[in-house]
């Protein structure tokens, strides 16, 4: 399918590796011209060679960190007006809330909300300006049915989720069309720690725990995030423009709901 979408400006946040990978990966595949971030230069540059060579696609990249005021005014500068932005970070850490000091909230609420939500703010006026806009959160499952040991995680793309739902009302007759993609398990490095938690938790191998993991997919398996990038990639696409402030939800039927 032609997502209508060639010759368009992206950036990815959180694109060396992983959802935000795949997710640069599919969209350079479509034409769009990406700028992936991440804070570590040397597989962030690693990374764009890799999808250039795939996708034959026009990839710049910079190292930034994406909770920081800094880091966001970089990635600004190198990419002030985008037509596409993905926001996506590293997840909060795993573990038991009574252990949780209130930096550790201050700091997953600044990664989880409140980094996306400036960078939104930084680009979105400009996109209805121009017409155009796709912006699309990497959230997770955990904020359509929590996660036992993810409580930050719960809690801070909560707050996301229902300020974007606003949002993208706001911004839908302005043609930015404003969507959440919510993980469920996927292949990538991030998933080792819920791996490794859940082992502990249970006092079960790594290996019993991702069996386990994966057998309570419907699907079976884990997701392959190449899986998760082409569905970021249509919500970029022209097709999308009606798909308005929705959570979308990809996790291989794991959540029990009948909707
Ligand atoms: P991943 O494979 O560990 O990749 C994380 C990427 O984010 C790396 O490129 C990392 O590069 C970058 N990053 C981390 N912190 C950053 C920061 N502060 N600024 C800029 N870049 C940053 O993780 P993933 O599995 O793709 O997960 C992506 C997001 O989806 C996370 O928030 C995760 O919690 C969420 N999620 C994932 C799953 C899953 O099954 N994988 C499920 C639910 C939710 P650097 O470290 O070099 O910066």
């Amino acid at each position: 399918m032609d997502l209508g979408i060639a010759g368009r400006k992206a950036i990815v946040c959180a694109a060396s590796k992983g959802l935000g990978r795949a997710s640069a990966t599919s969209l350079a595949r479509a034409g769009v011209d990406v700028l992936i971030v991440a804070r570590g230069a040397e597989t962030l540059e690693a990374t764009a060679e890799a999808i250039r060579r795939e996708t034959g696609g026009a990839v710049s990249t910079l190292a930034a960190d994406v909770t920081t005021r800094d880091g966001r005014a970089a990635i600004v500068a190198a990419r002030p007006d985008p037509d596409i932005l993905v926001n996506n970070a590293g997840g909060p850490p795993a573990g038991d809330f009574h252990d949780w000091a209130e930096e550790d909230w201050h700091a997953a609420v600044e990664a989880n909300m409140v980094a996306p939500i400036m960078l939104t703010k930084a680009v979105v006026d400009g996109m209805a300006a121009r017409g155009f806009g796709r912006i699309v959160n990497i959230t997770s499952g955990a904020v359509k049915a929590p996660i036992a040991v993810l409580g930050l995680s719960n809690g801070a793309r909560s707050g996301l989720t229902g300020f974007m739902a606003g949002l993208a009302r706001d911004m839908a007759a302005k043609g930015v069309v404003i969507n959440n993609l919510l993980p469920g398990q996927f292949a990538t490095d991030r998933i080792a720690t819920m791996v490794n938690a859940e082992a502990a938790r249970h006092g079960i191998s790594q290996d019993e725990s991702r069996r386990r993991m994966a057998a309570a997919i419907p699907v079976g398996r884990l997701g392959d995030p190449a899986e998760f990038g082409e569905v970021c990639a249509f919500l970029c696409s022209v097709q999308a423009a009606f798909l308005v402030g929705q959570n979308i939800l990809l996790d291989g039927g794991k959540y029990p709901g009948t909707f």
